[in-house]
Formats: structure tokens, sequence, C-alpha cells
């Protein structure tokens, strides 16, 4: 395979602690590509009035894909007060350049596995392996929203519910989009076989061998656009009668992901849905330090850590990097380096069951350079 050219982004906060390590962990598994840095964050919206440059748009249209760390999002107001009169006075507005890498690249997937690997003391249960299926370009991170309603929206019948002084965000489901976030879902559950336990079958009746999608949603109150997202979940599960499917409201389904997380398998929802129950997914397994992701399309993908930048921790050397490294597995796999990324999940394994290395957040002392070494010492003796 041709070196890979890759968009090196470590971005705020722990992003760059945490990429550093990856970087020790890649250079190991014998992986070879071209990292190219790039600038994204915090830093270049107090510099430059936006946290996603231009150049950094150029930079990832000229590479297969994206290694991501974190940025710091901010609410408008406190965005803006960070910002220098200079560029404020230009009417520069703070937008997440996660959410615009997104859109722009059409990267529809967000591919956010939790798999409790064995021997993490922060498992909440042995055997959880959750998949979540997250669509990434609309829903409720639609970006049209109004501090003040526009006059003329209310030209539309029902509007006038809408109080006056209502700030307003517009929830955009399609059917493209729902039909292609179920087809991504159906399609991992058709080529791979059920990895985590189930739970008892006599209970729940769901079969341990059979592979299992839960489409979660709000459609008995956001009955528009859950129904579409619905009917075109429904439409993708007919075309695959051996996978097992039920649908699931969002507020059940984090009732029963604390209550009885082995009865999950894949998850498939909307935007905002799955950034929240992925959260929830992550704590189940050990928290943010164990939450890999992918932001997928079918021509550009970008991985990063599910986590933020984590200001909290940030500096201090004690960031978690397995959910950096496990981004990175995820990326050689999209890559087709499958060898390799199967050698870094094997390593990841190992070193998390033998319990030398544990990072504060696993109750331990060690700090995020001792883990990455530790990940790629394993991968030197050849896991
Ligand atoms: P942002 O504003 O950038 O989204 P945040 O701090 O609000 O960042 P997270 O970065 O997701 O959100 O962090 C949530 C919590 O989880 C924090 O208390 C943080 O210390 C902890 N955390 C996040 N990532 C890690 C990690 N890799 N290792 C250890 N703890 C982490």
């Amino acid at each position: 395979m041709a070196r890979p050219r890759i968009a090196w982004l470590p971005g705020d906060g722990i992003g760059g602690e945490v990429l550093q390590a990856t970087r020790l962990v890649l250079d190991e598994s014998g992986f070879e590509a071209n990292y190219i840095p790039g600038d994204i964050g915090w830093e270049f919206w107090k510099k430059e009035g936006t946290p996603l440059p231009d150049r950094t748009i150029e930079l990832l249209r000229h590479t297969e894909c994206a290694f991501f760390g974190a940025v710091t999002s901010m609410p408008n107001v406190d965005a803006m007060r960070e910002l220098p009169e200079g560029l404020r006075a230009k009417g520069a507005r703070y937008s997440s350049a996660v959410l615009r890498i997104r859109k722009m690249f059409d990267l529809y997937t967000c591919l956010r596995p939790c798999r409790a690997y064995p021997g993490n003391p922060g498992n909440m249960r042995e055997g959880i392996d959750i998949t979540i299926f997250r669509e990434n370009t609309e829903g409720m991170y639609s970006g049209a929203e109004w501090d003040k309603i526009p006059l003329e929206l209310y030209e539309v019948k029902g509007m006038e519910r809408v109080p006056r002084q209502a700030a307003i965000t517009i929830r955009a489901i399609t059917r493209k989009a729902s039909l292609r976030i179920a087809r991504a879902a159906f399609d991992r559950a058709a080529d791979t076989p059920r990895q985590g336990a189930a739970s008892d079958p006599a209970r729940t009746g769901i079969c341990p061998e059979k592979r299992l999608v839960t489409a979660v949603h709000k459609a008995n109150v956001m009955r528009a656009t859950d129904g579409v997202f619905l009917s075109a979940a429904r439409e993708v599960a007919g075309e695959h009668p051996d996978i097992g499917y039920e649908e699931m409201l969002v507020d059940t389904c984090a009732m029963q992901l604390v209550r009885d997380p082995l009865r999950f398998d894949i998850i498939v929802t909307t935007n905002m849905f799955g950034d929240i129950l992925s959260d929830l997914c992550a704590q189940l397994v050990g928290g943010m330090g164990f939450a890999p992701s992918g932001n997928i399309g079918d021509k550009y993908a970008m991985f990063e850590p599910s986590h933020g930048s984590a200001l909290d921790i940030a500096g201090k050397g004690i960031a978690n990097p397995v959910a950096a490294i496990l981004s990175a597995r995820m990326m050689l796999e999209w890559l087709g380096d499958k060898d390799s990324a199967g050698r870094i999940g094997r390593a990841v394994a190992d070193v998390i069951r033998e319990g030398r290395v544990r990072t504060p957040d696993m109750g331990g002392k060690m700090g995020t350079m001792a883990m990455a070494t530790a990940i790629a010492a394993k991968l030197k003796k050849g896991t």
C-alpha cells in the first residue's frame, strides 16, 4: 500500500497530549504514513476569527483521511468575549470546526464503539460491547438557528404556537440521510458476528447468536422528524430479515443502557441522541478515556477520540490515551491495514487486562505516555 497522507490535527487541551501518545503506538505498529500537521482550535479562533482556517480545509482536501484530537467549544456569548475587538468588528462568528468538517466532507456516519475491555476497573459490567451509529450531518445539529426568530417565519402555519421572544434551532431529518445511516448500521451487522455477551435470552427474548439493531427515536413527540427516521430504519430492516431489529424511545434507551447494557448490540440513531447516548455508553466501559470514534463518509474520514479537550486535566500528562489509540486502530481498518489494526487492538487489550499500567481515570497514578509506552512495548514484543 502506498503511504497514505493523514492530516494530523491535535487541536486544544488534551488533544495534543493524546495524539503524541498515539503516534508512539502507530510508529511501533509498523504502519507507515505521511502525517501532515494542521491548524485547528481555539487559538485560531482568537488569532484569526475562525477555529478552522481555510488552509486546514485545503489540507484535508489533499489527504486520504484526518486524525483529530479535540477542540474546546463554548457557547456563543463566551466565544465572542474571547475574540479581539478588531475581529469582532469584522463580524466573525464562532462555529464548531468539527461540525463544519463533518458537513463539508459529508462524513455521515459517526461510528462509536464502546467495548468493556476485560480487566478494566471502570467497566460497569464485563461483556458490554455496544456500537453506536450516529447520523452525523443533520438533525438538531443542522446549524440552522436564530437568536431571534425572523418575522417571515411567522407566516408559516403552526408558528403561532412559538413565543415571539424565542430562539430556535431547526431539527432537519431527511429520508436520504436516515436511509444511509441505517444502511451503515445493518451492513456492519451483516458483516461481523456479535462480540459482546447478551443478557438472559429467556427474559429479553434476544437471541445471543443473532445481531440486533436498535433504532432509537422520539417519534411519539417529534412525529414528523423521527417519523422519517423510523420509516427509513424499518425499510432497511426489511431488507435484512436475518438481523434482529427493535425500536426504542430515547429516554427508555438511556434507562435500559444503565439497567441492562448487555441487551444492546448496535444502536442507530439521529445526531443529538447519538451524541448523548454515546457518552453514556462510554461511561459504561470506563469513561471518555475508552471511547474512540470515526466520522466516515464515502470518500473521506476523520478519526478522533470521543472526548473533548478536557481542560480540567490538560497540561498534566494524565489523560488516558486509549480512546485516541483505539481511534487510530479504527483509522487503520478504514485504510485497509487490518493486520496493524488488529495488533494495536490486542496490545491495548493485553495492557488493560494485565493491570500494571493504570491512568488516574482507572484509579491509578500513571500518565499518558506511560500507557502509550506500555502499549507500544506490547507491539514491539509481537502481540
Ligand atoms: P470540551 O469542552 O472540549 O467538550 P469537556 O471537558 O466538556 O471538553 P470532555 O473532554 O469530554 O468534555 O471531558 C469530560 C470529562 O471527562 C472531564 O472531566 C475530563 O477530565 C474527563 N476526560 C475526558 N477525556 C479524558 C481522558 N482521555 N482521560 C481521562 N479523563 C478524561
